[in-house]
């Protein structure tokens, strides 16, 4: 037992898994000051009409401003989660995309809602409602996009108060990457979710043949009984764009569209309220 015991030991502390761990305690540390000097950005990305392709929102993605880099969220928002990071990142990216929001209203913008990703944890959380409340969030404008881990265990009754406190505060709520994770009809039922997110990999795939549309359809028929809005992530070409629309989906979201941009680059795409017409 002992000799099996060692040998694992051995095993563990293997070179690489040790240059590893140095590297994810790096990247912690980094990220902990990070986090206290506030060095994160929101990306935009456009959200369109299926029909009209109008702007009619714009999803907020973090970077971390890491020097000269900006690094995506898949560099470091695991070791985020992991050590307990992920709610304060997402409360910084809160306050900067109300700042820009702030500010296009301010310059005369016709503002499109803006969906910002929250993490599950951030629903446990007893003081959400106060922290929120404190941030003055314009109602109607900004909506939450959450992942379907929420459905994986029963809603329990705090999380059930933080989902009515957003929903009292005008943020809508939208389920994110739908058909990807946990997300149950009752799940749905239950939560009532304003919009749902249908996960790229069900759109990606969805020019190869009927049936990968036919679930696509599938999934707006429910949204629709269920009274929610349907948008669909990762279009990449304008022969998904088209199809999604036959398909009854509201609206497209990917790089047919639009990267994520800056502040400044994207809002060169969005309308003036007021014009100072001649
Ligand atoms: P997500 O919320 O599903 O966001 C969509 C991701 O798909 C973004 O990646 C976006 O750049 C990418 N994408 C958009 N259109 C296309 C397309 O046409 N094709 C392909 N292949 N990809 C496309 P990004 O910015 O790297 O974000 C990755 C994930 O990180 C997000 O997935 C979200 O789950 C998470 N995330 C981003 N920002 C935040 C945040 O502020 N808080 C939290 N908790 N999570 C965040
Ligand atoms: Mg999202
Ligand atoms: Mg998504
Ligand atoms: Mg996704």
């Amino acid at each position: 037992e002992a000799k099996r015991n060692g040998r694992n030991r051995a095993e563990w502390f293997s070179p690489a898994m040790a240059a590893a761990s140095i590297a994810e305690k790096h990247i912690l540390y980094e990220l902990r000051s990070a986090i206290t000097n506030g060095n994160f950005v929101p990306f935009y990305q456009v959200q369109v009409d299926a029909r009209t392709r109008a702007i009619k929102g714009l999803e907020a993605l973090v970077r971390w401003k890491h020097g000269e880099e900006l690094k995506p969220p898949g560099a470091f928002l695991p070791t985020a989660v992991t050590n307990g990071l992920i709610d304060e990142i997402d409360e910084i990216m809160l306050r900067l995309v109300l700042a820009d929001l702030r500010r296009w209203q301010a310059e005369g913008f016709a503002l499109p809602r803006v969906s910002v990703n929250m993490s599950a944890s951030r629903l446990s959380d007893p003081d959400l409602e106060e922290k929120l409340k404190r941030l003055d969030i314009p109602a109607g404008q900004v909506s939450f996009e959450l992942v379907e881990t929420i459905f994986l265990d029963e809603l329990t009754p705090e999380i059930r108060a933080n989902i009515d406190a957003i929903r009292s505060l005008g943020i809508e709520i939208e389920i994110d990457d739908l058909g990807s994770g946990h997300a149950s009809l009752l799940g749905l039922i239950k939560l009532r979710p304003d919009r749902v997110k249908i996960d790229r990999q069900l759109i990606l795939p969805m020019l190869d043949g009927l049936p990968q549309q036919r679930l696509v359809a599938a999934l707006v028929d429910i949204a629709r009984t269920l009274d929610m809005e349907v948008v669909a992530e990762g279009v990449e070409t304008l022969g998904h764009a088209d199809v999604l629309a036959s398909l009854g989906v509201d609206l497209l979201q990917g790089f047919a569209f639009g990267r994520p941009e800056p502040a400044h680059v994207v809002e060169k795409r969005l309308e003036k309220r007021h014009t100072t017409a001649p």
